[in-house]
């Protein structure tokens, strides 16, 4: 079979709709989605492609799913560059997702910094919540990982207090250790389970995310693993990292055989390996990612896949939309509108109280910077105001 050519509207799938029970229930779907356009059944599952490739390209972020449950909570499976800008058109508001970081390859972590700016900014009022497994040493953990980028974020805070309701200026590491598979989020009827995965050196793991009997394993990066098998087993959806075969990273970044072999197939998974994590999986839907999408490099993925698993495949380019209920797997194209504005919540906003700007947490310019400022006539009286409330 070919697989559509990429960025065609089409996704690359070999079964846009998988049909688990025959039932009268079954919902249709438009086409294509529209972002935020359609709302989630209680059972039901939406999955969007944030970033699937490496390194980050307009058309490809790194390593990003976003899953929407249908109790209306929201979770971001790993924050690689070039994945922010994604979520930021899908009309899904800040305070919603929690994240679980897969390991702490920057491809996978870029972008945290870019979620904890623009939610402080656009209504989220609490802590963000970022979950991740221990390193191989004391300091390679989500606790460090946060801890430094709170420092990376210091001045920018520093600069923004008083300006912003502060209960944004806070991020809250969840850890737990790598060694075994063990449950790590039980809330509204999600529960989240992570288990270890070999990439590299100790400390990565993947995530298997249950909910009202519907299921999802993001197994992030990883060689081919018997306990992906294990954790994967009567899943909807199996999302599985896939490099593209060597050659492809010769001919199109130069680099050398060697490196181009140890990268792919001995820290990742080749299309070849992965089809032997699907066959024993048997998942609803099995998904690449993490390839490099371009005009003519898809089909050798599908190929090497067909090498050894005929089931269903998908490979995941950015915006690829999975929906997950009791009856059926759907996989579409998500429509965006590049320009759009990042959406807020006022329900929520309300629920919290409301905004709270307090100008006398300021600090402002020295004298000496803020007297080399042009004086504008309304900004003037504006800022005197500011003055009164205890800011500058
Ligand atoms: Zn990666
Ligand atoms: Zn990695």
């Amino acid at each position: 079979m070919q697989f559509p050519q990429p960025y065609s509207g089409v996704p690359m799938t070999t079964h846009p709709v998988i049909v688990k029970s025959n039932s009268a229930q079954a919902k249709t779907y438009p086409s294509r989605y529209v972002a935020g356009a359609e709302t989630l059944d209680r059972a039901e599952l939406r999955v969007i492609a944030l970033g699937t490739g490496y390194p980050a390209r307009r058309a490809q972020g790194c390593a990003g799913f976003l899953v929407e449950v249908g109790n209306g909570d929201a979770f971001i499976f790993d924050a690689g560059a070039g994945t922010n800008a994604a979520f930021n058109t899908l009309r899904v508001p800040y305070w919603k997702p929690k994240f679980f970081i897969t390991h702490y390859h920057l491809d996978h972590i870029g972008d945290l910094p870019a979620y904890y700016d623009f939610g402080q900014s656009n209504g989220r009022l609490e802590p963000m919540r970022v979950f991740g497994p221990d390193g191989l040493t004391e300091d390679e953990n989500i606790e460090s990982v946060v801890a430094a980028l709170k420092q990376f974020a210091r001045w920018h805070d520093h600069s923004k207090l008083g300006n912003l309701d502060p209960r944004g200026f806070d991020i809250e590491p969840h850890r737990f250790t790598a060694d075994a598979p063990q449950l790590i989020y039980n809330e509204g009827g999600v529960t989240i389970t992570s288990f270890p995965v070999p990439h590299g050196i100790y400390g990565a793991v993947g995530y298997r995310l249950d909910y009202a009997g519907l299921s999802i394993v993001y197994a992030g990066d990883c060689e081919p693993s018997t306990l992906t098998v294990e954790q994967a087993q009567d899943v909807d959806l199996l999302i599985h990292e896939m490099f593209n075969p060597p050659q492809t990273y010769v001919d199109f970044m130069g680099w050398t055989e060697l490196q181009a072999k140890i990268v792919a197939w001995t820290k990742h998974t080749s299309p070849e390996a992965a089809a032997k994590v699907f066959a024993a999986t048997k998942p609803g839907l099995a998904m690449g990612y993490h390839a490099i999408v371009a005009p003519g490099t898809p089909q050798s993925l599908l190929d090497g896949v067909r090498t050894g698993y005929d089931g269903p495949f998908a490979l995941a380019q950015d915006y690829t939309v999975v929906n997950i209920t009791p009856e059926q797997i759907v996989t579409r194209a998500t429509d965006i509108v590049p320009w759009d504005f990042i959406v807020t919540d006022a329900e929520y906003v309300q629920r919290m109280g409301g905004v709270r700007t307090d100008p006398s947490l300021m600090t402002g310019l020295p004298d000496w910077l803020e007297n080399t400022t042009i004086p504008v006539t309304e900004i003037e009286a504006f800022k005197q105001q500011l003055a009164d409330m205890g800011g500058r």
